[in-house]
């Protein structure tokens, strides 16, 4: 009888030690990573945590990235790499109840986009004062709408294509105009004639609408969870910051504001702040909102 509570304390000691060393899984925890991810791809992350934990964050490069909870202690997360990530092993962090629970690498790669060399006349090279000041107002804002996270997503259903037509495939495509290399096409170009109706691809919140320099009329949906989709060169907007949107909801028209030479829309996708392929996203938005 005298030897059971010095047992029961150190069973006690045993069972609740591993959730205070902070990098060491807890009972109860598994973190399932790929080895590597592609620059501008997102892939998947699964991982347990005890029954009952409510708050699960998973952090790479620092940033806070897509966390859906699909059972009792059964995650899901997205992980992004962007575009211009630099390339090598990267850290990735996860916390538990605001506690970091465990450590994980993830090697980033190169994939190759190809390139595209264009000559266009030297007025569009350089930009007035005037311009780069409204170009800088524009990175700002964009900067800022691209830092949002709330935690859950708003979205439980696989993405919609946000116009019926034809995709370029050109995400990633970097761009040598006039010997200089400029940076990557961050997204997804769809061929649609002006005023095209495009659609809420998931449920969200418009957060930005800005007639910028380069993109001209500018939509950015934040989905929750970090997940922000961005709409350009629209020649209307149909909602306002702060406005909830269905998935399927008309949210604006095709244009062709900005700098472009014929109409179509350019749909982005980022995560945590990085530029992904939508391509990959829509694959991962399934296996998100079906907890495979
Ligand atoms: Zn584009």
């Amino acid at each position: 009888m005298r030897r059971t509570a010095p047992i029961a304390l150190l069973l006690f000691l045993l069972l609740t030690l591993p959730f205070s060393a902070s990098p060491a899984l807890a009972r109860g925890q598994s973190l399932t990573l790929p080895k590597v991810v592609e620059r501008g791809q997102a892939v998947l992350v699964r991982f347990t945590t005890p029954v009952g934990v409510k708050n699960a964050a998973l952090f790479f490069l620092g940033k806070p990235q897509p966390v859906v909870q699909v059972g009792p202690g059964k995650w899901r997360a997205a992980l992004g790499a962007d575009l211009d990530c630099q390339l090598g092993p990267h850290q990735l962090l996860l916390k538990v109840d605001g506690r970091d629970a465990a450590r994980g690498r993830v090697k980033v790669v190169e994939k190759d986009y190809g390139v595209r060399r264009i000559t266009v006349s030297k007025k569009f090279m350089s930009l007035t004062d005037k311009q780069l000041a409204w170009h800088k107002t524009d990175l700002a804002a964009m900067k800022k709408a691209y830092a949002l996270y709330a935690r859950g997503p708003r979205w439980t259903k696989p993405w919609l294509a946000p116009v019926s037509g034809e995709s370029t495939g050109s995400f990633g495509r970097r761009s040598v105009i006039n010997g200089e290399p400029r940076s990557p096409h961050g997204g997804m170009d769809f061929r649609a004639a002006k005023g095209d109706p495009v659609k809420a691809p998931a449920a969200g919140k418009a957060v930005l609408v800005k007639d910028t320099y380069f993109g001209g009329l500018v939509l950015l949906i934040h989905h929750g969870a970090g997940v922000i989709s961005g709409y350009r060169h629209l020649s209307a907007c149909l909602v306002k910051p702060g406005d909830l949107v269905k998935p399927g909801q008309v949210v604006a028209k095709v244009g062709m504001s900005g700098r472009v030479t014929g109409p179509h829309l350019h749909y982005d996708i980022h995560l945590g702040g990085a530029r992904v392929d939508p391509a990959s996203w829509q694959k991962l938005s399934g296996l998100l909102a079906a907890g495979k």
